[in-house]
């Protein structure tokens, strides 16, 4: 017989009788189903439990959190935890999950939807039959056997998509530049540069997250690279597209015809260029609105919210940390292990192979955390679901990039040490940090270059050639756009050879500011990288989760 239930889940929305079972097949756990239940009454009652699972209906605001001493993990049906206050959640020591795997395949079902209905122009067709009319010219399409699709962005959605459209009889084109050539191959896609994309395929779709990166990715520029016969298929996120420049191609004929699930501003506006064109088939974010998608994001988080409560397996969890509360102090280590991640991925481009994490110091047993949270400053701007230091090694494998830990031993003369050595494709590049007296990082190499400078904020990277004046004229450039220097540190290994200079700025430093330093003679290159502070403010869940019994 089961023993007494020892914890108490509460379910606030509808939750499919599936999802149910599985909470209700744990022997220690016990579900009370009030689906529709008003925030007042969720806020009266929610002391009592020590889970809470949401889909998008209910808010879990501060006030719900605060009344809710008692709770160790909020559940979100669904990708998105914006009705969700993450951050007091986090304070409070309380997990939040989301379930990011439940709508691939509808996602991916959708864009080749999308893609069928474009080329066969099934929307126009359908509201001119509806009007009477009986036009079978002037919807000729196009077969979609023998033609090339383009992938932009090739992760779980992208990757869905190829296997589809080979059964179309499609080649396979991607641009993604983070993924492993060996997991191309396995799903079948040839990796190419963006123009190749654009000039290649006859048909775009996009699957990459919204990023820095990825805002506006495809403009003007990428869509005069485009076939004129060649069509659009948008089912990632508005904001990836300048809407602007499409419409414009659309009306002047530089493309055949776009496909949109997503736009920059939803609910989308009614007098949006795009909604009244021809060559256009938009649908109101339909990505995810399937039964099954409903069904296995419930099934997917009623697992994973009895994995935390019952095994304290956090691989969902958007902010907890793999880390005790006694670990607590290792916060500084792993926001340095993070920000060297993160410089990695703002110096390379190029799909990753490995990633070797070599960490010294004084706590052996932090060797993967310090890999985990080095994946997580590596990939952080690169997938689309939240990454933690829960689940940063098992995203980063199922990407095929290989993350091995070297333990260089006790260092504890010069601080703690942690260097990222990462291989693509092309090229590898290596990066170190140190950690002075506990708490004071440092980043101390940039490939070949020895470097002195703090992990904070935005920094300037700069390649150039070793001849003087260089660093008054970058300064003179920073100073005029009234860019603000912390530090500046010009490293080079031979007189008259190549050096680099890494420079630490307060604030943003503009595009046309990077592209007038690029312009200066003698510059080689400029990167922009933004290190924010990663995992100080969430080691504090573990506490909760480690107590509530
Ligand atoms: P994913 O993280 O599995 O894959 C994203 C891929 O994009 C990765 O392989 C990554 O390497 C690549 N990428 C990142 N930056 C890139 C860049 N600058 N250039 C080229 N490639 C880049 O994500 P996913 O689950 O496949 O989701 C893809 C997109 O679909 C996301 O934007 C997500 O929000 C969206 N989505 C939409 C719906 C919908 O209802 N329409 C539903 C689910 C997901």
């Amino acid at each position: 017989m089961a023993g007494p239930a020892s914890y108490r889940v509460l379910l606030a929305d509808d939750i499919v009788p599936q999802g149910i079972e599985i909470l209700e097949a744990a022997e220690n756990l016990e579900v009370d189903d009030r689906a529709g239940i008003n925030a007042s009454e969720l806020a009266e009652i929610v002391g009592e439990y020590d889970a809470l699972i949401v889909r998008s209906r209910t808010k879990v605001t501060k006030e719900i959190l605060e009344a809710a001493t008692r709770l160790k993990v909020v559940g979100r049906a669904g990708v998105g935890v914006d009705n969700i206050d993450v951050d007091v959640a986090t304070r409070q020591g309380i997990a939040v999950l989301n379930a990011p795997g439940g709508n691939v395949i509808s996602a991916a079902e959708h864009t080749i939807a999308l893609m069928l209905a474009l080329v066969r122009h099934i929307s126009r067709a359908d509201a001119s039959l509806g009007r009477g009319e009986w036009e079978r010219k002037r919807f000729q399409g196009i077969e979609l056997y023998g033609k090339t699709l383009g992938l932009a962005g090739a992760g779980r959605i992208g990757s869905e998509v190829a296997k589809r459209a080979r059964a179309f009889g499609m080649r396979i084109v991607a641009y993604d530049p983070y993924l492993s050539r060996e997991r191309a191959e396995q799903v079948g896609i040839q990796l190419v540069t963006l123009p190749d994309l654009f000039e290649q395929a006859d048909v775009i779709s996009v699957h990459v997250p919204l990023t820095d990166e990825t805002r506006g990715m495809i403009g003007s520029v990428e869509l005069a690279l485009m076939k004129p016969t060649a069509y659009l298929v948008n089912a990632s996120r508005g904001g990836v597209v300048d809407e602007k420049a499409l419409a414009e191609a659309l009306r002047s004929g530089r493309l055949a015809g776009a496909a949109l699930d997503v736009f920059e501003e939803e609910p989308v506006s009614p007098d949006n260029p795009l909604l009244g064109l021809d060559s256009v088939v938009a649908v109101p974010h339909l990505g995810a609105a399937t039964r099954e998608a409903q069904t296995s994001v419930s099934v997917e988080i009623c697992g994973a919210v009895r994995d935390a409560l019952v095994t304290r397996d956090f691989r969902s969890a958007v902010n907890v940390p793999e880390l005790s509360s006694q670990q607590a102090d290792l916060a500084p280590l792993l926001n340095i292990a993070h920000q060297l991640g993160r410089l990695l991925c703002g110096l390379t481009h190029g799909s990753y192979r490995d990633l070797e994490v070599r960490y010294g110091g004084a706590h052996e047993a932090a060797l993967r955390a310090v890999a985990a949270a080095a994946a997580q400053g590596l990939l952080s701007d690169i997938v689309a679901s939240p990454l933690t230091l829960v689940n940063a090694l098992h995203v980063a494998t199922d990407r095929g990039l290989s993350v091995s830990q070297v333990w260089l031993g006790g260092t504890a003369a010069t601080g703690e040490v942690v260097e990222l050595r990462l291989t693509t494709a092309d090229d590898s590049l290596r990066v170190a940090g140190v950690l002075l007296a506990g708490n004071h990082p440092r980043i101390t190499r940039i490939g070949d270059y020895r470097v002195d400078i703090q992990p904070r904020g935005t920094i300037l990277v700069l390649r150039n050639r070793d001849v003087p004046g260089v660093v008054g004229k970058v300064g003179s450039v920073l100073g005029d756009a009234g860019v603000n220097i912390a530090e500046y540190h010009q490293a080079r290994q031979e007189a008259g050879g190549e050096a680099l200079a890494a420079i630490a700025v307060d604030g943003c430093v503009e595009r046309p500011v990077i592209e007038t330093l690029e312009a200066l003679d003698d510059v080689i290159g400029v990167w922009q990288i933004e290190l924010p502070e990663a995992v100080e403010s969430v080691v504090a869940t573990q506490g909760r989760l480690e107590e509530g019994g």
